[in-house]
């Protein structure tokens, strides 16, 4: 038994969801009642800290925690400004997918953001954006509900997180240039190689065992021995497959990992191509 290693974590909102179930599927137990600061795991030298996203990167670069999931934006924004921000990103989670990006009003005619008044809750970003092409422009720093602010006159336009546009769409916002993509990261504060404690490489490990396999998927189907090329070129990401001779004669079954998304338009052309029993199976842990 190691040192307790500990994770910082959001309590409630958008990462909480898939941040938790990255450590159960990785093998921690824990329970949370939405209440506690801290969460001990059950069968883990692991303790998990629930708190607000905004404080998991200086939380980390302090130590206080060893590893936190937080947004890509959330770092970024929080390095821009403050130096003690030392936190890296070690590993890209997959989730909470979304862009900081500018949006103007639909009726909008702002064509550039030269001279015009910015509303954002990435002041940082956006300012390293501006002076990157030199743009002079003015921010105001805005906590929340940022899409409102065209319209009460405070802003001609707004930086701020975008997924599906639905609240754009709400707020008769349209978007007109990409800032920055975002994920949720793994942040620990060292970089992977200096990391020394074996403990927390090997989490780490299985972090990336669980969000590998999330992508990953079985694929098993049957095909005559004369189209066992074909398909194998058509099977997204896979390594070697394995190939099984069947009882009936000419006839093979194909096993294969496969370590890109597997779509309905691959399946279909497997089937073209002479494969039958396609069966498409989510994959729970890989260790490399
Ligand atoms: P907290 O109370 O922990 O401070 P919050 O209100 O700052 O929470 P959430 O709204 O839960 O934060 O969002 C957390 C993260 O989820 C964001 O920083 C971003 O990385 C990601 N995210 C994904 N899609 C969106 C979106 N459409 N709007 C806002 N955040 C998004
Ligand atoms: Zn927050």
């Amino acid at each position: 038994m190691g040192k307790r290693i500990t994770i910082a974590i959001q309590r409630k909102g958008r990462l909480f969801e898939n941040s938790k179930n990255l450590l159960i599927k990785s093998g921690i137990n824990f329970t949370t009642n939405g209440e506690k600061l801290l969460a001990r795991s059950s069968n883990m030298n692991v303790d998990i800290l629930l708190v607000r996203d905004d404080d998991i990167p200086s939380l980390v670069s302090k130590g206080v925690a060893d590893l936190g999931i937080v947004g890509q934006n959330v770092l970024a924004e929080q390095s821009t400004s403050n130096r003690k921000i030392t936190a890296k990103a070690i590993l890209d989670l997959g989730f909470s997918k979304c862009r900081l990006a500018f949006a103007k009003p639909s009726n909008s005619k702002l064509r550039s953001l030269k001279n015009k008044t910015i509303a954002t809750s990435y002041p940082g970003l956006v300012k390293n954006y501006l002076r990157k092409n030199s743009i002079n422009a003015e921010i105001i720093k805005i906590n929340g509900s940022v899409e409102l602010t065209p319209y009460i006159g405070i802003a001609d336009c707004i930086c701020d997180l975008i997924s599906s546009g639905a609240t754009l769409e709400a707020n008769n916002l349209i978007e007109f240039k990409s800032l920055m993509n975002s994920e949720a990261v793994l942040i620990s504060s060292s970089n992977i190689k200096n990391i020394s404690d074996i403990n927390i490489i090997e989490l780490v490990k299985r972090f990336e065992g669980v969000i590998n396999a999330a992508e990953s998927k079985y694929v098993m189907l049957n095909a005559d021995t004369n189209s066992i090329k074909q398909i194998c070129k058509l099977l997204p990401g896979a390594d070697s497959p394995t190939i099984i001779p069947l009882q009936q004669k000419n006839k093979v079954a194909i096993h294969a990992l496969c370590s890109e998304p597997v779509f309905w338009e691959t399946m279909e052309k497997l089937k073209q191509n002479g494969a039958s029993s396609i069966l498409v199976m989510p994959v729970e842990k890989i260790l490399n």
